[in-house]
């Protein structure tokens, strides 16, 4: 099976790096109940200035600081050893390209057979559901609520990790999507 893995809050920590950022006034990450754009109690941005902190952001030496989320390289090595393929899907950049392959191969070694940009807010854009059908993709692993309704109505199934962001989501309508509480609840026996 292809399965596509999300970078962002999937594999890595990056908004507990964002909210470090003067522009964030250190809002707490766990109180953000819409991650694009973000909103949290008395905090609000537009899409374009979160794309410019996350552009601040990934661009700086504090890229280096994010850090991997817990469980993540444990469940991910355990898939890769049950033979599935797994790519990396991501809203980023080619500008940051280069790191996001560097960072990726630091904290998951030879896990990942390709990574596939999206290239949000450039001329390249494309959007993640495209990228799914030209990769093939069976599975997807994401945070995003928009993207696991999106693709799970496509007939794709997802396991949506829990985010104080996709709370709310409705897993009556998306019966083939499986919202867990951290990578170490994955069940396996939903890839086969
Ligand atoms: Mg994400």
């Amino acid at each position: 099976m292809i399965i596509w893995v999300d970078c962002d809050e999937v594999l890595c920590s990056t908004l507990v790096e964002l909210v470090k950022l003067p522009e964030f006034c250190w809002v707490d990450w766990k109180s953000f109940y819409s991650y694009s754009p973000p909103k949290a109690p008395g905090f609000s941005m537009s899409d374009d200035d979160q794309f410019l902190m996350y552009k601040k952001l990934l661009t700086s030496d504090n890229f280096w600081n994010i850090k991997p989320v817990k469980w993540a390289f444990e469940m991910i090595k355990k898939i890769k050893e049950a033979w599935h393929e797994l790519v990396v899907v991501t809203w980023r950049a080619s500008f940051v390209a280069e790191r996001t392959k560097k960072w990726i191969e630091k904290y998951y070694p030879n896990l990942f057979s390709d990574f596939l940009f999206a290239e949000t807010h450039t001329d390249n854009q494309k959007t993640k559901a495209e990228l799914c059908e030209e990769k093939g993709i069976e599975f997807f692993i994401e945070d995003d609520p928009y993207f696991a309704s999106n693709l799970s109505e496509k007939g794709i199934p997802c396991a949506l990790l829990a985010y104080p962001w996709n709370d709310s989501f409705d897993l009556k309508k998306h019966s083939n999507v499986h919202r867990i509480k951290s990578w170490d609840e994955f069940d396996m026996s939903l890839l086969s």
